[in-house]
């Protein structure tokens, strides 16, 4: 069997999405900014994606900025509330300890710079508290930074809450939502987000596109120097092809979203309920507010890196945990946040699941995972010392 449960890395394009795509590679090739048929064109391709996108996740066309995915969105978002912040003498940024890369790398950055990041913990289920949100905030505070859903453990946070938090402080309040749009419903009013990220490669749309949300009266801060393209906030001659595709992918997954949730979510917990009955296993992040494509697992007494790798033997496309911290011995910020020690956050497993699974792909990736890990067991020093009582059972 040949399973590809690593949908939180990357999804396999839609068919309506390569479709859309390939005119505007092969005839439709105009640049936007050109005043001739061709350019004008693509110019009208261009736009009518970003009024789709607009509509899907509740906004106005002016709304919508198209990047290059989900990392320069957050970067966009991040580098603009600090900006303004840094004009007005806000210098304090308010966030949490399981966000993506793209958001932390961009806030320790501005840490250098002289801004005061509050990073706020999560419980054990891996949510954020919306009242510690409110605590922290400060008259300084200048953004607060908290994701839609969790790339790794797949825990959905109280993003409405908080929205309206920050909304009754005066807080610019930026969601990287780009594990939630396509999947769960998005509506950018109801949760109060004045920017919102997404990607276009996690919903089935090309690599290399994606697009930031930005309220209206807020002026996305200029990142790339060059033309006037994206009204003058973004240089760079426009994506059309990936753009359009993009547009294609999300009105797909839109359509499809109810039905498709609810089914994942009866296969997600199948499969939860197989994996746990793998002794001292334990899931990771919430059981209930969680996308219904995520399943995260430790296994006490094992290495996730070979794990993966053995199930990949086995035809099962898997991860251990964010595909950016794969290659690196860290074990995951997003496990250790949740209070899993050292020893234990290695042995994790992330299966994130496609629209096309299947109750077969389940139990056979349920099977699987049971022989590797009982295998791996059979010659692990740390296993040995935990059955011999040498070491205390944590799960
Ligand atoms: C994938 C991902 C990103 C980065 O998106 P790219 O388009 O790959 O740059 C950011 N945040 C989250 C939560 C993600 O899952």
């Amino acid at each position: 069997m040949n399973i590809y449960a690593d949908n939180a890395a990357t999804t396999r394009m839609s068919r309506a999405a390569i479709d859309a795509m390939l005119p505007y590679l092969e005839t439709e090739y105009g640049n936007p900014s050109s005043l001739h048929g061709v350019g004008q064109r693509a110019k009208e391709a261009l736009e009518a994606a970003r009024a789709d996108i607009a509509a899907v996740i509740n906004c106005t066309p002016k709304e919508i900025f198209f990047t290059s995915g989900g990392s320069e969105s957050d970067n966009q978002a991040i580098m603009t509330a600090a900006e303004r912040g840094r004009r007005a003498g806000k210098m304090h940024i308010v966030s949490d300890k399981i966000e993506h890369h793209a958001v932390l790398e961009t806030l320790k950055k501005l840490k250098k710079q002289g801004f005061e990041i509050t990073l706020l913990p999560v419980g054990q289920n891996g949510i954020v508290d919306a009242s510690d949100v409110e605590k922290a905030l400060r008259d300084d505070t200048c953004l607060c930074t908290v994701m839609y859903a969790n790339n790794e453990i797949g825990t959905v946070q109280p993003v409405e809450r908080i929205g309206a938090i920050c909304r009754e402080r005066g807080v610019i309040f930026h969601t990287d939502a780009v594990q939630a749009v396509g999947h769960i419903p998005v509506d950018v009013q109801a949760c109060g987000a004045d920017m919102l990220s997404a990607s276009a490669h996690k919903f089935h749309g090309p690599k290399g596109v994606g697009f930031l949300y930005v309220k209206r009266g807020i002026k996305p801060e200029r990142l790339i120097e060059g033309g006037s393209q994206e009204r003058g906030c973004r240089a760079g001659t426009e994506n059309v092809a990936g753009v359009v595709s993009m547009a294609a992918a999300l009105k797909e997954s839109a359509a499809h979203m109810k039905e498709n949730g609810e089914r994942l979510t009866v296969l997600r917990d199948r499969l939860i309920k197989g994996l746990s009955a793998i002794p001292h296993s334990a899931l990771n992040g919430d059981a209930v507010k969680r996308l219904p494509s995520n399943v995260n697992f430790c296994f006490e007494g094992i290495e996730g890196e070979s794990l993966l790798l053995l199930l990949d033997d086995k035809g099962v496309c898997a991860s251990s945990g964010s595909a950016c911290t794969s290659g690196s011995l860290d074990p995951s910020h997003v496990l250790l946040a949740i209070g899993r020690v050292h020893d234990v956050a290695h042995g994790s497993l992330r299966l994130t699941l496609g629209e096309d699974a299947d109750e077969a792909q389940i139990d056979y990736i349920i099977g699987a995972t049971a022989e590797v890990v009982s295998y791996l067991r059979g010659f692990s020093p740390v296993w040995r010392d935990l059955c011999a009582g040498k070491k205390q059972f944590i799960l």
